[in-house]
């Protein structure tokens, strides 16, 4: 298989360029044609010499990232986009409109093997990883569709970052290389179960992003009910690997919380979840679960949200609820592909 050049980052392809003995200049050329222009293919780069192009088309391929289907939300412009890879395989990324600017929310894997329990893309398992050219090729797709800039960018959609990492990493970088789209690392937020080693590396990339971490529970009895990776990571590790990353990078974090009724919305999970965080500069999301087709999890009522949020402000604790957009096109992480997958009978 050839190698995937959207995935190599500029200082890497400047090698490439100079193993061919071609002027550095072309560098700049190749690399703003595949990341600031999102050229599909090579016969696009039309101010590189033809020997060039057909020296590069020999060992490396521009890998399709193809838009298959695109969901509007009649409410809010949410747009939720299905994408076909070279290898068949299907991915979904969600474009968010805000008065702040267009936000994407890309898949870091093809599936997702950690499991949790209340998410549709962990269902069937773990396919592939991406590549970091694949995750880029859902934003650049998403612009060529809308014709509009993307300002943001969460890594929330299908997979989990740090079971990816290297290519998690390399995506930040390539995305926020001002010779392509140069979007500035501090508009781009990384979501994780809690992979504690993964917490900590990514802490010494010198990385100005956000990080999120999925909390949804307090205790780790109740989250392991819920989440299988806190049977591997314990709270008291993830919590010093979250005070870690505040020490090494000086960003406050952000805890994602789900609110399944019942589940995690009781007295007991806003007292239990104020003191876990007491002390540490961040904020909390609080989620109203998605409910899937294939679990039986509801939404805590409304008031029930409000009154968990009142808790937590009391505590003087940054909370907001976040707004739900896109629920009447399978917003939530992973459900369009497992809809998709079934009507084709795959
Ligand atoms: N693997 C990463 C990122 C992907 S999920 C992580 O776990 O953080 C992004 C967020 O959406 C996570 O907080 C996840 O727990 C949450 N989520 C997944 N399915 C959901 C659903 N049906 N309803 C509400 N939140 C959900």
């Amino acid at each position: 298989m050839k190698s995937d050049i959207r995935s190599i980052e500029y200082k890497d392809l400047g090698k490439i360029v100079e193993g061919l003995s071609e002027k550095r200049f072309r560098t700049d050329q190749i690399f703003g044609w595949l990341h600031a222009k999102g050229a599909e293919s090579f016969d696009e780069m039309t101010n590189v010499p033809l020997s060039l192009r057909e020296a590069f088309a020999r060992e490396y391929e521009i890998y399709p990232v193809k838009v298959n289907r695109v969901l509007k939300s009649a409410h809010d412009g949410t747009g939720k986009y299905l994408f076909a890879l070279h290898d068949g395989n299907l991915i979904e990324s969600v474009l968010m409109r805000y008065e702040h600017g267009n936000s994407v929310c890309i898949s870091t894997q093809v599936g997702c093997r950690m499991g949790c329990k209340f998410c549709a893309s962990t269902i069937d398992g773990l396919v592939r990883n991406l590549s970091a050219g694949e995750m880029l090729g859902q934003v650049y797709g998403i612009t060529k569709e809308t014709g509009e800039r993307i300002s943001n960018i969460v890594l929330m959609g299908s997979g989990e970052p740090f079971d990816n990492y290297d290519e998690t990493v390399r995506f930040i970088r390539l995305i926020t290389d001002e010779r392509g789209l140069g979007l500035s690392a501090r508009n781009i937020t990384v979501s994780t179960c809690g992979i504690v080693p993964g917490i900590r590396k990514f802490a010494g990339e010198g990385l100005p992003v956000t990080l999120a971490l999925s909390l949804h529970a307090c205790t780790d009895e109740d989250r392991k009910r819920i989440m299988p990776v806190a049977n591997r990571y314990g709270l008291d590790e993830v919590m010093d690997a979250c005070r870690y990353w505040f020490e090494k990078t000086g960003r406050r974090l952000t805890f994602e919380y789900s609110l399944i009724g019942g589940v995690n919305d009781r007295d007991e999970d806003a007292k239990g979840l104020a003191s876990l965080v007491s002390g540490l500069n961040c904020h909390i999301n609080l989620i109203p679960v998605n409910p899937i087709e294939e679990r039986n999890y509801v939404q805590s009522p409304k008031q029930a949200v409000l009154a968990f949020k009142n808790k937590l402000e009391k505590n003087n604790i940054n909370v907001t609820i976040r707004r739900e957009m896109g629920r009447d096109i399978d917003g939530a992480c992973g459900q369009l592909r497992r809809r998709v997958l079934k009507e084709e009978g795959r």
